[in-house]
């Protein structure tokens, strides 16, 4: 297994050079050439050398969260599942409660309906997040042991986690290279490249096929490259009112350049 060295944003000093070393550029060319993206090859090669500024964008910029701070896949995996359809600050409130109220899968297990439902009462979907953890403490105990599974389709198993949660364990808590792919990392990839995003980008092998090419194969940088895109992606890449002048990628985005050109 690959661990990571550094935590919360990875490794954010990297040259281009080293970058063409860890990224499948051919790859990534023939899957964004599938989503319509002009001259896949040098728009994905100009979008490498653009990298290094994005991931000095997230040193200064990047959002602090507990559940960055650990590789406990645990923590990790409990972050994630709160974190669906959630905003991180609001998740950020009770975080600590949650993993100090259930530190491990057995403990979730001998949780009662109702200390739950208290425990992420204040996030919303409460009938949803209860059957999820519900589910969550009585698989890992029943099938892997009270462990943390190590497998994307192990982590699935409990109703309604998903890719993006399973993923995300892999690589935030075991320094796994793999994208993650949801509605903030879509739009900036979309927009970047003039890649045409399909309805349901998550559900689509093609863009994983795409995101897995474009993410670095060093676990931090990879943990780094992740980050920088959700961030960018919640932060300035918003789906409204991107704000495209004090974005660290703009030189290399299609929606940019598109947009600049119809202004003038
Ligand atoms: S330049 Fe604008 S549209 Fe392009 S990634 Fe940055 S914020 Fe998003």
């Amino acid at each position: 297994m690959t661990q990571q060295t550094s935590l919360p944003f990875g490794r954010t000093d990297i040259t281009v050079e080293e970058l063409e070393q860890l990224v499948d550029t051919e790859e990534a060319a023939t899957q964004a050439e599938k989503g319509g993206v002009n001259d896949a090859k040098n728009q994905i090669e100009d979008f490498i050398t653009y990298i290094p500024n994005l991931l000095n964008w997230l040193e200064e910029h990047g959002r602090s969260y507990s559940w960055r701070e650990t590789n406990d896949p645990w923590k990790v995996y409990l972050a994630e599942i709160l974190l669906q359809r959630t905003q991180g600050d609001a998740v950020e409130k009770i975080y600590s409660d949650v993993v100090q109220r259930f530190p491990d899968p057995k403990a979730l297990n001998q949780a009662s309906e109702e200390e739950i439902r208290e425990a992420v009462h204040s996030l919303g979907f409460v009938n949803h997040r209860q059957r999820t953890l519900e589910e969550v403490g009585r698989i890992f105990i029943q099938e892997f042991d009270g462990e943390i599974p190590d497998f994307i389709e192990d982590l699935k198993k409990p109703w309604r986690v998903g890719d993006y949660s399973a993923r995300a364990t892999q690589l935030f808590a075991r320094g796994k290279p793999m994208s993650l792919v949801d509605s903030n990392f879509a739009r900036v990839i979309g927009r970047v490249l003039g890649y045409e995003m399909p309805q349901q980008p998550h559900k689509s092998d093609d863009v994983y096929a795409l995101l897995d090419a474009l993410t670095p194969t060093d676990p931090d940088v990879a943990r780094s490259f992740n980050l920088a895109i959700l961030d960018l992606g919640a932060l300035v890449c918003t789906p409204n009112s991107p704000d495209c002048e004090s974005c660290p990628i703009s030189a290399t985005c299609q929606y940019y350049q598109s947009t600049k050109s119809e202004g003038q």
